[in-house]
């Protein structure tokens, strides 16, 4: 497993965490089974949106002694009602669910209060502005969760949210598909056929300013549905109309600015082991820019998209880093303290560019990536 640092959060997760999704209708055995697998791969941080009490009974068992050394991402506003899961704004019901999952699981506290869902304008005012908001920050004042964070599928939203303030964690539908399809608030939109019917091109800019805006504040993205739930592995299902191995969508996804770890929704331990073999996956299997520089309708191009296909540079300039920064630094029209010490730590810097212009022959989606190096030089300074 490799950790990474969650925005600002202190939170050194695994690259690759586990969600709930797996673990229903599972009953105790089956559970502690893939929760064991999970910990003894190095998992360390688990979503938990769903409002199970008896999968969360399940889950806390099988986590043991375990709990202190792992992160827990409990979701408010989601609740049981009728033996179903239940997305929820009602106040009383929101503070009756969390209390009851943390009682079921058998923890004091959740690392990452995640406000559940806000994939709507209004529905984001009816959050922020009214109880839940407030009770989210009074948990956080009295250490019952670690810090704030907030899930949904629209960049606007996401957005919105990642500028109060105090949200230090987003968990966001993250993946090459999704990337391109312009936001809505109807979530259904991006597995949509009818949303991949007409060309689209390079990754929404809304969506790019999202990933970019939780870059330059410190604030970390958790990812869901790295795999279209499982649509993109599959050439049949998938919106591009080719498949992209495991290894490929975890690497998409791992590769956007600010995002610490994706989480599986891993119904069976093989699936985790298959998720754990990209560890071992060789950089030129894991890269998605073969297959995404081919698409028969859409398009990546002109714009990069931080694939790293560009290397090797001959005085190892990390050329998608580099662009990744200048991005950081062009999208806010400054460059903010926190992302000219993150180019500072490069090992090599845009000034050492030799022209020598094999990032441009490289680069399969026709990015001027020299051009883009001389701009960072430019704008950094060195
Ligand atoms: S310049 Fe091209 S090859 Fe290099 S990281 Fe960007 S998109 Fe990928
Ligand atoms: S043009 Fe500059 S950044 Fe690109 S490969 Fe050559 S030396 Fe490296």
């Amino acid at each position: 497993m490799e950790y990474r640092q969650l925005g600002n959060t202190g939170i050194m997760a695994g690259v690759i965490g586990m969600g709930s999704e797996g673990l229903v209708n599972k009953n105790s055995e089956e559970i502690c089974r893939l929760v064991s697998c999970a910990l003894e791969n190095g998992i360390n941080y688990f979503d938990m949106y769903n409002s199970d009490p008896q999968l969360h009974r399940n889950f806390g068992a099988a986590l043991g002694s375990e709990r202190k050394n792992i992160f827990i991402e409990g979701h408010l506003c989601t609740a049981w009602e009728n033996d179903q899961y239940l997305r929820t704004r009602d106040f009383d019901l929101t503070k009756r669910s969390f209390e009851n999952m943390m009682r079921n699981i058998g923890t004091d506290y959740i690392d990452v209060g995640m406000l559940h869902c806000v994939d709507g304008q209004e529905d984001f005012c009816k959050v922020f502005d009214g109880p839940i908001y407030k009770y989210a920050r009074e948990l956080k004042k009295s250490g019952v969760i670690k810090h704030i964070g907030v899930s949904s599928h629209n960049p606007v939203t996401a957005k919105m949210a990642a500028e109060l303030g105090d949200i230090e964690v987003v968990l966001f539908s993250v993946n090459p598909c999704y990337d391109m399809v312009p936001p809505s608030e109807n979530l259904e939109d991006l597995w949509a056929d009818e949303s991949y019917e007409k060309a689209l091109h390079n990754i929404d800019p809304v969506r790019e300013e999202f990933y970019l805006t939780c870059a330059a504040n410190g604030i970390g993205i958790t990812v869901m549905k790295a795999f279209g739930g499982g649509d993109l592995l599959d050439e049949k299902l998938s919106p591009f109309g080719v498949r992209l191995s495991t290894a490929q969508c975890l690497h998409y996804a791992l590769t956007r600015p600010a995002v610490a770890t994706v989480i599986g929704g891993f119904h069976k331990t093989e699936e985790i082991c298959e998720a754990m073999r990209y560890f071992e996956t060789p950089e030129n299997e894991r890269d998605y820019a073969p297959v995404l520089s081919h698409l028969e309708k859409h398009s990546f191009s002109e714009r990069c998209i931080y694939c790293g296909h560009c290397a090797p540079c001959p005085v190892k300039i990390d050329v998608a880093s580099v662009n990744k920064y200048l991005n950081l630094a062009l999208a806010q029209g400054f460059v903010p303290e926190t992302v000219a010490m993150h180019y500072s730590l490069l090992e090599h810097h845009a000034s050492e560019c030799l022209k020598c212009g094999s990032c441009d022959r490289n680069c399969p989606f026709g990015v001027h990536a020299m051009k883009q190096i001389s701009l960072a030089k430019e704008t950094f300074g060195y």
